[in-house]
């Protein structure tokens, strides 16, 4: 078990790092990088997506791995990071640093971690052929830091018409909140954020 760990959270920091080298800056939004990124990574581990577009340039992204039973856990998360240009960097955002136990560059926190933790988790149920009972989803949505529309057209586009509960891996410093339906799970980053999320079937939104 400690090997399977150990080469998880190995794959999973590759990945947050080649996550970080793409730019998803938003505004001004141009986060099709990402999108097509993770759709590769994902079909050379046999898992297929679906882009749901947004508008030129912009797009995000939602893969499924079934299960047994009718239904399905939605992994979500959003592709597009705050701007670089006013923040206070001394390194290059660009560039995932490790400094001890931290890995720094933007978007680490908020949330390439959680993305790149998601992607790791379907891609290492995958590999090891678990018998689900449900529908796994990954839904990675694009414009959360702007007017939450990639969120908005995933839940329009029938793709998590099924969801029967969803997980959002937003930081928010490790409080865990429970709305309606719906979870969101909080990864132990030293970020904060707002995400929204719409949803179809309960009809609920999340705002954390
Ligand atoms: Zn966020």
């Amino acid at each position: 078990m400690t090997k399977i760990m150990d080469e998880l959270r190995t794959e999973t920091i590759e990945l947050l790092s080649s996550l970080i080298g793409i730019r998803s800056e938003n505004p001004p939004g141009s986060e099709d990088g990402i999108p097509e990124f993770i759709e590769r990574y994902l079909a050379d581990r046999d898992i297929d997506s679906e882009r749901v577009p947004l508008e030129n340039g912009r797009s995000s992204i939602v893969s499924r791995i079934a299960g047994r039973l009718p239904g399905s856990y939605v992994l979500c998360g959003h592709i597009d990071t705050v701007p670089a240009e006013g923040s206070q960097w001394t390194t290059n955002p660009f560039f995932a640093h490790r400094e001890g136990r931290y890995l720094r560059g933007l978007g680490a926190a908020d949330m390439k971690s959680g993305v790149a933790v998601l992607i790791a988790l379907a891609c290492d149920i995958k590999k090891r052929a678990l018998a689900l009972s449900h529908d796994i989803v990954l839904a990675l949505t694009a414009d959360e830091e702007g007017s939450y529309r990639g969120a908005t057209s995933v839940a329009s586009s029938g793709l998590i018409d099924d969801a029967r509960f969803l997980l959002i891996a937003e930081p928010t410093g490790g409080a865990v909140y429970l709305v309606s339906r719906l979870l969101s799970l909080c990864s132990d980053g030293a970020g904060c954020g707002m995400v929204w999320h719409a949803t179809t079937g309960s009809g609920s939104d999340v705002e954390s």
